[in-house]
């Protein structure tokens, strides 16, 4: 019997319903397929019955991670490192797939970690992720809603973002607290270029930081009160920064790099 780690988010996912749910969100015959923490192989094993060409996991836990090998054997590849300090895009040479029921106490740094590294050239083709439900409301807040914010901003920059359900804590072991819902991501097409992502983090952390005050201090603070910029923008300084739309974000990122460039 595992005891499950509480450190590690340890909550594994036993709803055959939700687990078959999750493997068909979008095709894996054939796929190059990365699992971000396999925990006890639960969704690992829906994985591998829907055929993909290779199956990569990542978990941290030494002990799941040698159970996860003789129950798997060579059927899967198995890393056991730290997802944060792992280097994700050098794992396969085609473009892959991620799944994940991500260990909630590190989901936003985990796609935050991958949105601020995306190069030109996508290493995924689609991530279909679960998240604890408040964290997931906020990553797909529109603007003019209270949950809006940095994670909004950030994690639709790149990436187009649909929910497909919420699930209830009686489909886990142990049960969490909380809700979760699972979101599927997948690239854009056509999106505002940014020299350096750090730069909208940096914008964001900047405006966001005193959210219910108006404006003006965090854009006198980088623009020095610029008039051309708010006018190019039509941004009004008696608004606050949750009544900004995801691309004034991006073009107020556009407009700081040209200014210290
Ligand atoms: N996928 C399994 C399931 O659905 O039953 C387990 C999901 S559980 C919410 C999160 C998993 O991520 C655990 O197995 C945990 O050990 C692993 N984990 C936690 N932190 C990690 C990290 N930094 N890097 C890789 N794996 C991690």
């Amino acid at each position: 019997m595992i005891k499950a780690k509480k450190s590690l988010g340890q909550n594994f996912l036993v709803d055959r319903n939700i687990l078959e749910k999750i493997v068909k969100v979008t095709s894996i015959k054939n796929k190059n397929i990365i699992e971000i923490g396999p925990g006890t192989g639960n969704l690992t094993s829906f994985i591998l019955k829907n055929n993909p060409n290779k199956l990569i996991v990542i978990e941290k836990d030494n002990t799941l991670a040698k159970n996860l090998e003789s129950y798997f054997k060579n059927k899967i590849k198995i890393i056991n490192q730290d997802i944060l300090d792992l280097d994700e895009t050098v794992l396969s040479k085609d473009k892959v797939i991620v799944f994940g029921n991500l260990p909630y106490n590190i989901s936003t740094e985990i796609l935050s970690k991958w949105i601020v590294n995306l190069k030109e050239n996508f290493w995924f083709e689609s991530m279909v992720l679960m998240f604890q439900k408040e964290v997931a409301d906020r990553i797909i807040a529109e603007f003019n809603t209270s949950n809006y914010g940095r994670l909004s901003i950030i994690s639709n920059w790149k990436l187009n973002i649909k929910k497909i359900c919420d699930i209830k804590p009686g489909a886990f072991s142990p049960k969490p607290k909380i809700d979760s819902s699972l979101l599927f991501f997948y690239p854009k097409k056509n999106f505002i270029k940014i020299k350096d992502p750090k730069n909208l983090e940096k914008i964001t952390r900047i405006f966001f930081s005193q959210k219910r005050k108006m404006l003006k201090k965090p854009f006198n603070q980088i623009f020095n009160g610029d008039r051309k910029i708010l006018d190019k923008l039509k941004i009004d300084l008696n608004l606050r920064p949750q009544n900004l739309s995801l691309d004034t974000y991006y073009k107020l990122t556009c407009e700081y790099e040209n200014l210290i460039s």
